[in-house]
């Protein structure tokens, strides 16, 4: 007897139907005798909605009330389940983040997980009971509820899965695994059957949000073993896996694609120590997490600094840049929400040299401008106009052999 937690993600349960299938795949997987913790995502595009509905009645979203707003929806999703699972003669409960013992920071909208106490989750089972627990949230030391960040619910399950000791984690979504580059945006992208975690928390990093990265960390930190796979089909999937060391290593596994950042550039910065690390503080203590940093030649003395932001704290980067301008003695601060990112990522390109130079051959064979390049040992990162990005990808894909045949 094993205990499996299956996550279900928004598509997964995005109607009464889709209910049905995973509530008679969780009784399928008790039949054959195993234990299964379920978590779930809220319905469909829930989330955005509610999200939507936020900023039709409050020009700024209160971080506390927007958690409050968007844990709302996995909680429609835990009973719905439950209940299916009920109409099945499976018996169940559902569990809100609180209830199940997952304790966060106070960091609202997305707060870290500090604790886990699943005493109620381990009874359930210990009763007999499918215990169904909505991901994406918990409750903060100053117990308010607190929600994961997006995509959070799958952080929700490999913490879970690692506190209990699960035998597996499964992550069901709409796709048959983790592939070679988005299929929405590569058709010839191909199923992988196992990524490394190195693998994963690059992908994951970058673009390829099957996976929030988060809980790629968690389930390495926890050796949880995680088993991307689909709801729709049920067909195994792919696993996320350590290194074999014995395996020869692809030199490209994937590209990923990102048009979730924007850009901001600090212009006639005086080129002196100092400047940048008064820029850069300003941003932490606002909260604001940067990515890529390009710092140009300075010329009279002068350079220009430019970062990658997420898209949702462009306003607040933009503002903080503005704030330390005079006091660094910047000329100008200009934001472009217009970037996108494409990475090529493979663990076996530390040792062969070639790679770099064959991504910007492709790049400009395809008349695509790079505007800012990143790179760790792993990955190589180039900033785009956001309107290439889908051409770049694809062009990538067959460039480095990845199509499907
Ligand atoms: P869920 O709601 O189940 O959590 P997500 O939308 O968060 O689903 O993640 C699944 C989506 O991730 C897929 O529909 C796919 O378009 C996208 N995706 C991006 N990159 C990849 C990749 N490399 N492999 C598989 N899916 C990917
Ligand atoms: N419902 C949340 C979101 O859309 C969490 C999740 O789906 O994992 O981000
Ligand atoms: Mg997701």
């Amino acid at each position: 007897m094993a205990l499996i937690v299956q996550k279900f993600g928004g598509t997964s349960v995005g109607d009464a139907e889709r209910i049905g299938a995973v509530a008679d795949h969780v009784a399928r997987t008790r039949e054959a005798g195993n234990e299964v913790v379920v978590v779930v995502s809220a319905m469909g595009k829930f989330t955005d909605d509610l999200i939507r509905l936020a900023d039709d009645v409050s020009p700024t979203r209160p971080p506390r009330e927007l958690d409050m707003l968007l844990t709302a929806g996995e909680r429609i999703s835990m009973a719905l389940v439950s209940m299916a699972l009920g109409a099945r003669g499976v018996e169940s409960a559902s569990f809100t983040g609180s209830q199940a013992g997952i304790i966060t920071d106070t960091d609202h909208t997305r707060a870290k997980i500090l604790e886990m106490r699943p005493d109620r989750i381990r009874e359930a089972l210990d009763d007999g009971l499918v215990p169904v627990v909505a991901g994406f949230q918990g409750v903060s030391t100053e117990k308010d509820i607190t929600t994961l960040g997006r995509g959070g619910s799958d952080v929700t399950a490999v913490a879970l899965a690692a506190a209990l000791h699960a035998d597996v984690c499964e992550i069901y979504t709409d796709v048959t695994g983790v592939f070679s580059a988005d299929p929405r945006v590569v058709s010839k992208a191909r199923r992988l059957a196992k990524v490394s975690f190195d693998e994963m928390m690059e992908m994951a990093a970058t673009g390829g949000r099957v996976l929030m990265l988060r809980s790629v960390e968690f389930a390495r930190r926890h050796a949880v073993p995680l088993h991307v796979r689909s709801s729709f089909t049920w067909e195994p999937g792919t696993w996320i896996v350590e290194e074999d060391p014995t395996m020869e290593e692809a030199v490209v596994t994937a590209i990923t694609d990102d048009k979730s950042e924007a850009k901001v550039t600090v212009g006639g910065v005086p080129d002196k120590p100092g400047v940048a690390a008064k820029l850069f503080r300003e941003l932490a203590d606002q909260g604001i997490n940067v990515d890529m940093i390009v710092q140009n030649t300075g010329a009279n003395g002068l350079t220009d600094i430019s970062f990658t932001v997420a898209k949702t704290d462009l306003a607040a980067a933009g503002e903080a840049c503005n704030h330390v301008k005079d006091v660094i003695g910047a000329l100008e601060v200009t934001t472009d929400d217009n970037i996108g990112r494409v990475s090529i990522v493979g663990a076996g390109m530390k040792s062969n040299p070639g790679v770099t130079a064959l991504m910007f051959e492709t790049l400009s064979a395809n008349g695509i401008n790079i505007e800012m390049i990143s790179t760790s040992s792993i990955r190589i990162s180039c900033v785009l106009r956001a309107e290439k990005v889908g051409d770049a990808v694809r062009a990538l894909h067959t460039a480095f052999g990845l199509d499907a045949a």
